[in-house]
């Protein structure tokens, strides 16, 4: 909701590792662009408890007002007990879509340089439902749920958005020769959402055909939205970015029915943390997704602009494009753009 000042408020989650580095970076660039965005900054270290992983009540109350969060990196504690801060935040704003697009950048040399490929993982269930348990000493088991509803909810998704960017065709990824019932229901209710939108085409593929022509061809891919259950989205997603120059550069969008959280693919990178070596890349594409989405296109756009220009001149890079920028230069050389 615009505010009296005609801004409007963000909830601001920093996160671990990288996150305090790269979300200076957006903050300073989005006040030399005069983006009319008020920060709300928020701590989600849970709450100690013996019950599952709790996000301290400030940050869900910050997110339900503001409808629209940015989010650096969580790291997830490895262990018993831990549920990951990035699934338990999905769960809490059922955020049941998470789109990632992907695009050659110029000035970055990778071995193709027309990559545009959109990508949404359903983000609530499959593989990461968290429902793991011990048959006998030596066997465990863990389930893949899958549920209609769900998975119509995000199909339905990937149609209106594969509208609202005016691309052709989605396109299911899945497995269903092998997984005939969950996949086979992710796939047949792909089919019936289909039918609510006709000017859109619609085909299926197989996860292991799809990396293998995506790696020899991404091309073909350009005109097409891919959706496809959680793990696979998480599997391909990665993929994808390497395509175009890695984690450092993929944005996200975590889209729920009232709140939304955009976030960069990658994790807190601890090898690189507090060294002024990050990439803020991933996390300011992910800031224009999140202006876009608020309907700011032209604060968008222009922000979008001055980080390709940055790029395309090669001159300014952090060390996992080959270059020898500090994040701090490469954030002063963008706002010089701007
Ligand atoms: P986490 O457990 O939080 O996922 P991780 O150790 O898996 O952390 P990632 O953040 O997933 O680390 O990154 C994997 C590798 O990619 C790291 O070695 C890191 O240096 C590199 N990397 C990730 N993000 C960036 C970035 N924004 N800029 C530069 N390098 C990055
Ligand atoms: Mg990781």
């Amino acid at each position: 909701q615009k505010k009296a000042n005609g801004k409007y408020t963000v909830t601001f989650i920093e996160g671990d590792g990288i996150g305090p580095e790269v979300s200076k970076s957006v903050k300073q660039i989005f006040a030399a662009a005069d983006a009319p965005i008020d920060w709300e900054p928020v701590d989600v270290t849970p709450i100690a408890s013996d019950g599952p992983t709790a996000i301290p009540d400030e940050a869900i109350q910050s997110v339900r007002r503001n409808l629209v969060a940015l989010k650096g990196p969580l790291a997830t504690p490895v262990g018993e007990g831990h549920v990951s801060l990035n699934l338990t935040l999905r769960r809490t704003f059922n955020l049941f879509a998470n789109v990632r697009p992907c695009r050659s950048l110029q000035g970055y040399k990778t071995p193709y340089d027309n990559v545009d490929t959109v990508l949404i993982r359903e983000n609530t269930e499959g593989e990461y439902s968290g429902i793991e348990h011990i048959v006998v000493d030596g066997v465990v088991q863990c389930i893949k749920l899958i549920t209609r509803e769900a998975s119509e909810r995000v199909l339905r998704f990937a149609f209106q958005y594969a509208q609202s960017i005016r691309k052709p065709r989605v396109r299911v990824v899945h497995k269903a020769t092998i997984m005939k019932m969950s996949d086979g229901l992710f796939l047949t209710t792909a089919q019936n959402v289909a039918k609510e939108f006709p000017d859109i085409e619609f085909d299926s593929e197989l996860l292991d055909n799809a990396c293998l022509k995506m790696v020899t061809d991404p091309t073909p891919y350009n005109d097409i939205v891919m959706v496809m259950p959680n793990l696979y989205g998480d599997i391909l997603s990665d993929m994808c970015a390497g395509l175009i120059g890695g984690l450092g550069l993929t944005p996200s969008g975590n889209i729920g029915d009232e709140c939304s959280i955009f976030e960069a693919v990658h994790g807190s990178a601890p090898d690189i943390a507090g060294k002024n070596l990050a990439n803020p890349t991933a996390l300011l594409l992910s800031s224009v997704m999140m202006l876009q989405h608020m309907g700011l296109n032209s604060h968008a756009e222009r922000i979008h602009r001055a980080i390709l220009q940055t790029i395309a001149e090669g001159k300014t890079l952090t060390g996992d494009l080959r270059g020898n920028a500090k994040t701090d230069e490469y954030t002063n050389a963008i706002i010089e753009k701007l």
